[in-house]
């Protein structure tokens, strides 16, 4: 039997793993999850020897069961490549009396390569298997590395166009440039006049206009999503968990079935939500402490049970964080509230029309396995230099967050179960805002002045995708107000 996806907004219809990858977002405008979350098939003890890929495969058969084993070896084979920079594709890395998941060592040196990187292979498979003939227009909203992570996902691949919309003063120097020179004849890269969330919620928008999806379709188009509203981006995401948790039992830095805890730095929410997903499907993880930047809706939230977006919107170091509204807190509210679709929707509605709702005292305790925290700019900056100092080890600003957080959970707490940090960008990428954290002296310098320097100290060296970027032409010069977002598909599109 088929595992079955249905939307967090009706308690109608069911559709198989590769139609809601294909679809998205449901036409309700709900996010699709499955019906359960599965339980793995193998033990520990043999994870404990396979390789990523393999671990890969054993966690995403269970959510994508309608792709047969052939297809789904075959996008994981074409994913995890040598597109990484090391063969064991996610490395655990301890620093100090943390273990840091390294999730950076793709393409595009952001963790949204670990989906990304296979979003492509599931989606043409999933067209393949749906008997798609029109070509699929991949429409993102970017706080700055998924954009990028998706283009170079998508670039050139047959059937397929993908529209990045990124805010045009929201997003670092370095992933500007990886995203306005990207490649590709099927790639359009668009800078708004606005944040994030503007982005976001025009995309949404453009998804939910039943009458542009017709003309659309008519023209030969449908979109889908690389966002991580799409269960494409999230079930890939679980693996790393679970391959984290093996490897640890791998190194003996744990006993078999000892509990950790896992503390991700989080904008969107999905991230955060593949490691609730890894525990329900068994492993063994207590607390999952949601990390925050100055943007501390989450943090409100888990502390509250109230969700409200209607603050000052904070522009951070860690940028990809900056975010007031997270779309896949949806499919945990969902969950909570006992899997209610219709108390989903009023909740979201709320959140679209007031900007603000809370939850009832029943599903606030079934989210107590989650922690909210979060850092202030000094307080992230202060992380990086003094895990410099003592470690010699060198962190992006998102990483940063969550290290601080995790740090100030177990000193408040006294909970100190094995502590997995997800560590989501390379230095690199925040090269500025990173060396200015070691030494002051920085400050001001521009990003790109600052890479050879962050080499020197770090002793890691320029990854491609720096110098891919450092002389490479300008391709992408579209602008547009949030609220053109539909017009500048149109132009792209021709239609
Ligand atoms: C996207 C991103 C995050 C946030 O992840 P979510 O899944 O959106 O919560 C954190 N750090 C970096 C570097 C990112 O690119």
């Amino acid at each position: 039997m088929d595992l079955l996806y249905k939307s967090t907004r009706s308690s109608e219809g069911t559709v198989t793993a590769s139609q809601a990858i294909l679809k998205g977002l449901a036409d309700d405008g709900g996010l699709f999850v499955p019906v359960s979350v599965p339980k793995l098939d193998v033990t520990m003890e043999e994870l404990k020897g396979m390789t990523y890929q393999e671990t890969a495969y054993a966690v995403m058969k269970q959510f994508l069961t309608d792709f047969t084993e052939e297809e789904l070896k075959h996008c994981i084979a074409c994913a995890y490549d040598t597109k990484f920079d090391t063969e064991v594709i996610a490395p655990l890395v301890k620093v100090g009396d943390t273990y840091h998941l390294e999730l950076f060592h793709g393409a595009t040196i952001a963790f949204k390569d670990m989906a990304l990187s296979i979003l492509p292979h599931l989606l043409t498979t999933s067209a393949k298997k749906n008997h798609v003939k029109n070509e699929i227009v991949i429409l993102t909203a970017t706080s700055g590395d998924t954009g990028k992570a998706a283009l170079a996902g998508f670039a050139d691949v047959p059937g397929t166009r993908i529209i990045v919309f990124y805010p045009k003063n929201g997003v670092s120097r370095v992933q500007e440039l990886q995203m306005v020179t990207q490649k590709g004849n099927n790639t359009a890269v668009v800078a708004i006049h606005g944040n994030f969330d503007n982005a976001q919620s025009g995309v949404k928008a453009i998804f939910e206009d039943k009458e542009f999806g017709t003309e659309l379709a008519d023209a030969g188009y449908q979109f889908s999503s690389a966002n991580s509203i799409n269960i494409g981006r999230l079930v890939p995401q679980v693996v790393y968990y679970v391959y984290a948790y093996a490897k640890l039992l791998e190194y003996g830095e744990i006993e078999s079935g000892e509990e950790i805890n896992v503390t991700v730095p989080t904008g969107n929410f999905g991230n955060i939500l593949a490691a609730y997903y890894a525990k329900l499907m068994g492993v063994p993880i207590a607390k999952l402490i949601c990390a925050s930047n100055e943007n501390k809706v989450l943090f409100d939230f888990f502390k509250t049970g109230k969700y409200d977006k209607n603050r000052e919107f904070v522009l951070t170091s860690s940028p990809s964080m900056d975010i007031l509204i997270s779309s896949n807190l949806e499919r945990l509210i969902y969950t909570a509230g006992g899997q209610d679709a219709e108390k989903t929707k009023a909740l979201m509605y709320a959140l679209k029309t007031d900007g603000v709702y809370e939850i009832t005292e029943e599903m606030k305790e079934r989210l107590k396995d989650f922690v909210g925290g979060y850092a202030t700019e000094e307080e992230t900056a202060q992380k990086i230099h003094d895990t410099y100092q003592s470690a010699g080890y060198v962190m992006d600003t998102h990483t940063a967050v969550a290290a601080y957080v995790s740090k100030s959970y177990r000193e408040a707490g006294g909970d100190m179960k094995k502590m997995l940090v997800a560590s989501t960008a390379s230095p690199y990428k925040f090269a500025g805002s990173v060396m200015t954290a070691i030494d002051d002296k920085y400050n001001g310098i521009e990003d790109f002045a600052l890479i050879d320097e962050l080499e020197k100290v770090s002793g890691m060296p320029v990854p491609n995708a720096i110098k891919e970027i450092r002389n490479a032409q300008i391709l992408h010069k579209r602008e547009c107000d949030a609220a053109q977002m539909k017009a500048a598909v149109k132009e792209i599109l021709n239609v």
